[in-house]
């Protein structure tokens, strides 16, 4: 499974096993591979390089996240209300998909 949200929580604070992927991001549970969302790879500075990681959260949180970008993004996107834009189309879609 597979999210594309945007905002995550600062990975200075979060524990070990949440910058591994092992816990949510969000709430720390422990994941496993049924409940786990991979969060696609981000960039984080190091010292003196940009390397990446690799967050997951559990699904419940994924869906609750894409719910409050979509609110967001509908809240100053004007295209949302005229025609519909890609992004929006797809917060949707996510935010629908994590409701089931
Ligand atoms: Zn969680
Ligand atoms: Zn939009």
């Amino acid at each position: 499974m597979n999210a594309v949200v945007r905002g995550l929580p600062r990975i200075e604070t979060l524990s070990q096993h949440q910058q591994r992927g092992m816990d949510c991001v969000w709430c720390g549970i422990t994941l496993t591979p049924a409940t786990a969302v991979d969060l696609g790879p981000r960039p984080v500075k190091r010292l003196d390089y940009v390397t990446e990681w690799y967050p997951r959260a559990c699904a419940t949180h994924v869906g609750q996240v894409e719910y409050e970008e979509l609110l967001a993004h509908c809240a100053d996107c004007p295209t949302c209300l005229e025609t519909g834009c890609e992004d929006g189309a797809r917060l949707r879609r996510a935010a629908r998909e994590a409701r089931r």
